[in-house]
């Protein structure tokens, strides 16, 4: 599979990991949509959060718990948290993946 976070996840690809725990590891976004912009990522392969809901809600757990562990770490006052699931909702990388974004003002409703 061509997997492009499966690759980073391998460490195929070399990334900096902001956090790695069993089941999730993080890092900043190459582009970047805010100050604070971070993909915390599972290690195993799922097409979007429903289905790592299924096959792995153990990672959908710790995700949150990375989360929340990050931005303490960043001291961030709110952040936000973003699935993107199906081209039409934006979604470009198909192996699940939140956005954590803080930083600067985010609107509402999103773009
Ligand atoms: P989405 O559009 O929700 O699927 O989000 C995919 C995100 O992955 C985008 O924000 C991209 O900027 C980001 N991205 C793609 N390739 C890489 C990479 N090699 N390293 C870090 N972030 C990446």
């Amino acid at each position: 599979m061509n997997c492009i976070f499966c690759k980073i996840v391998s460490g195929e690809i070399p990334s900096k990991f902001l956090y790695e725990g069993e089941r999730v590891v993080a890092f900043e976004d190459l582009n970047p949509q805010a100050p604070t912009h971070i993909l915390i990522v599972p290690k195993s392969h799922h097409e979007n959060a429903a289905d790592l809901s299924l096959g792995d809600p153990s990672a959908l757990l710790e995700i949150f718990k990375a989360a929340k562990q990050l931005a303490n770490e960043r001291e961030l006052e709110g952040y936000r948290t973003v699935f993107n699931t199906g081209a039409a909702a934006g979604q470009s990388v198909f192996h699940a993946h939140l956005h954590l974004l803080a930083g600067r003002a985010l609107g509402w409703p999103p773009g």
